[in-house]
């Protein structure tokens, strides 16, 4: 059987199964924080993102950040995430604040960041340029929705990876448009298994063996997961 992996999932309110797939299970609400963590403990393909979404920036305690860098400083497996910026949602000055002090946490701790951008590019960017010298090693942009330009730019100025997943499915430019030594698969939802088939779907598109888009898929995975942690 291929390798598959799910690079961007949350967590389920059932029992995790016996999964066919490795995942990294990304947290939005601080408190789900220990739960990724006891999950990403629990089998050696289980990986875990902890941080806060852009969502829920106004829900935090006064000292989450130290909260934040201890868990991260304690469990080296852990990755940022997600972590990010939302038009759709209020606090725009306050989610700067709050993506720019977890950005260069994982900088500073040397882990990959799960990032979250929707409809605020123009000022991601602005914040990517402010903080050039000080990013982390690997950014993946979850569910990329915007425009192929600023994609250009995210390949070619920083060492983004872009993943994929049912929505991206449905208009597939981005997937089209993507080198494949930067393409990821995922399925945003909880159960990870599904991205046996985002990843068939994937091939479909750009024309290629599903066992080839595979192990394409998790050779980039592995290269993320199994950078150098000793910062
Ligand atoms: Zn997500």
């Amino acid at each position: 059987m291929e390798k598959y992996f799910d690079s961007h999932c949350h967590l389920s309110t059932k029992n995790v199964p016996n999964l066919k797939v490795g995942a990294i299970y990304n947290a939005a609400h601080f408190s789900d924080w220990d739960n990724i963590i006891r999950l990403s403990e629990s089998a050696e393909n289980l990986y875990g993102a902890i941080g806060v979404h852009p969502w829920y920036v106004s829900d935090l305690p006064n000292n989450w950040f130290e909260l934040l860098k201890n868990k991260l400083t304690e469990n080296q497996k852990l990755m940022v995430g997600e972590i990010g910026l939302d038009k759709h949602h209020d606090n725009m000055d306050l989610q700067i604040d709050i993506f720019a002090k977890q950005l260069l946490l994982a900088h500073e701790l040397n882990r990959p960041v799960q990032l979250h951008c929707v409809g605020a590019w123009e000022k991601m960017l602005a914040i990517l340029k402010m903080y050039r010298n000080k990013l982390p090693s690997f950014i993946i942009a979850h569910e990329y929705s915007g425009p192929l330009e600023i994609m250009q730019r995210l390949i070619s100025e920083y060492n983004f990876f872009f993943s994929y997943g049912p929505r991206n499915l449905r208009n597939p430019l981005r997937i089209l448009a993507t080198p494949m030594g930067r393409i990821l698969s995922e399925t945003d939802g909880d159960n990870p298994d599904g991205v046996i088939s985002v990843v068939e779907q994937m091939a479909e598109i750009l024309n290629i063996a599903p066992k080839k888009m595979a192990d394409i898929i998790y050779k980039n995975t592995m290269g993320i997961l199994r950078h150098d942690q000793t910062a």
